[in-house]
């Protein structure tokens, strides 16, 4: 097991490393060399499991740098009971015999992105002693949302890394805003970027490609790292959630193993569904993976017709986690699907940076739509689809995992039928308490802080501990820089 770029396969990297780099190079992506797959009986042992123990299971198949052991500590101490709310990581909920909801957001920042960065730290602390690496790190993040708050947390104060996390100033939350603006921790920075999300992630891109930046910092004794999700050790972490909800399902006697599985995953940066492609190619009997995407719906007509055109408007959404047009991690599915033919895939996303946009050969525009269902709900189908789940199940719903509903009820509405299907919800209501006030009927009134109330009262639910508990802090950053000011906000923030 190695890992290699998706744009050049003669890198050849240790897992360790392949963690400590995020990507390669050339620009691409790292990916492992090897799947390994799970029979019938592998998967049957899983459900005996708890989550760490599943968790551990499926990331030492490719991290043999790591010991079973190594891995199972970090897991324990990474999903352990105290740090969700309810005690389990990756709970799944029932709302009738076809419809069930995986929920990620019982974590310290109350979004899916706990799962993986309540792990990548410990992957990239140890690795760091495992490849020798005298550097310190830092970790520079732009963030659509919910990866800032995740980051911030998962590193703050871990030895021999820094952090910084750039936001788009208009294109996040008032909750999430004040959940980063008062972060503690002293290796941590923050700041806004005036733009949207794209912005701030071609800035951060911009500084990991710019050499004489990169020699800079090499000369103060430090490298830089990544912890979006295009790191081997963002996306790892996060297959072994399908393979979980699986597990539960069978346990609870609503599916028999090897029965076929959907999944409808609410996507931005394709993050979160390809490691549900990852789960299926390793051998979990998923049967269809439904991209759902909001008003930028750039996946969904890339499913549809093969063309990625990057260059539309750009919506601001009330899923503001799903404002994205150029989706990263769909880099590692297309050099997967064409048989890692790095060549093809460096020509097109050659084509993505200099025209905004890529067409895939027949072949590939095949496999994608065999694989992927992609629909897309605008924003009235989206809050329509809050307040139906409330009155149906009583289930409260946030806006991105009410975009997976909503693409479930056209998609059942298109085929008449409903097979078993989990959607991924991807966060706390609470996080987006504003637009679930407006969807149930409500008018929000006042601040980040006072709508947490205002949805309690609403709704007779309590907002998770960790919102409750930014009452009372004061926001500790408050910059706003220009996106071609960005790499000289990081040099004073490492007081360089
Ligand atoms: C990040 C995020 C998404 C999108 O996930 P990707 O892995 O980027 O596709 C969806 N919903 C929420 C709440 C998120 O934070």
């Amino acid at each position: 097991m190695y890992y290699t770029s998706t744009r050049d396969k003669n890198v050849r990297l240790s897992d360790a490393e392949a963690i400590l780099k995020g990507l390669s190079d050339d620009g691409g992506l790292l990916v492992p060399s090897e799947f390994p797959r799970f029979a019938t009986a592998d998967i049957e042992l899983l459900r005996k499991m708890t989550y760490p123990q599943r968790a551990a299971s499926v990331m030492e198949l490719f991290l043999p740098d790591f010991t079973r052991d190594e891995l199972y500590g970090m897991a324990k101490a990474a999903y352990g009971a105290d740090k969700w709310d309810g005690g389990l990581a990756a709970p799944v909920r029932k709302l009738d015999g076809a419809t069930y909801a995986l929920e990620l957001w019982h974590g310290p920042t109350c979004a899916f992105k706990d799962i993986a960065l309540q792990m990548l730290p410990r992957l990239l602390s140890a690795s760091l002693g495992k490849t020798g690496e005298t550097r310190d790190v830092c970790i520079l993040v732009a963030t659509s949302g919910d990866t800032g708050k995740a980051a911030l947390e998962g590193f703050r104060d871990v030895p021999r890394v820094k952090i910084a996390v750039f936001f788009p100033r208009d294109g996040v939350s008032d909750v999430q805003k004040l959940q980063m603006t008062t972060q503690e921790g002293g290796n941590v920075g923050v700041a806004s970027v005036g733009g949207n999300f794209d912005d701030a992630q071609s800035g951060v891109k911009r500084i990991f490609s710019d050499a004489a930046f990169r020699a800079e910092l090499n000369a103060a004794g430090l490298t830089l790292s990544s912890a979006n999700s295009i790191n081997w050790g963002r996306l790892l972490p996060q297959i072994a959630y399908y393979f979980s909800a699986y597990c539960d399902l069978v346990n609870a006697g609503e599916l028999e193993t090897g029965d076929p599985l959907d999944f409808v995953v609410p996507t931005g940066n394709f993050g979160n569904i390809l490691a549900g492609y990852y789960a299926r190619k390793m051998g979990l009997p998923i049967w269809r993976l439904v991209c759902a995407s909001n008003k930028n719906d750039v996946l969904t007509e890339f499913i549809n017709t093969g063309r990625y055109n990057a260059k539309r408007g750009f919506y601001a959404t009330s899923s503001p986690s799903m404002d994205i047009l150029v989706s990263s991690n769909l880099e590692r599915l297309l050099f997967d699907l064409s048989g890692e033919d790095d060549a093809l895939i460096s020509g097109y996303m050659k084509s993505l940076a200099e025209s905004g946009g890529y067409t895939v050969n027949d072949d590939l525009k095949g496999h994608i739509s065999d694989l992927f269902t992609g629909i897309a709900c605008d924003e009235a189908e989206t809050s329509a689809q809050i307040a139906e789940l409330r009155s149906r199940f009583g289930y409260l719903a946030d806006t991105h995992t009410a975009v997976g509903f909503g693409a479930l009820k056209k998609l059942r509405e298109a085929d008449g039928a409903a097979a078993q299907t989990v959607v991924v919800s991807t966060a706390s209501p609470y996080k987006f308490c504003g637009s679930v006030i407006e969807a149930l009927g409500g008018q929000p009134r006042g601040d980040g802080f006072e709508l947490l109330g205002e949805l309690e009262s609403l709704t007779g639910t309590e907002a998770p501990r960790p919102l409750r508990g930014l009452l009372g802090k004061t926001a500790r950053f408050g910059d706003c820089v220009a996106k071609d000011e960005m790499a000289d906000w990081v040099k004073s923030f490492l007081g360089m």
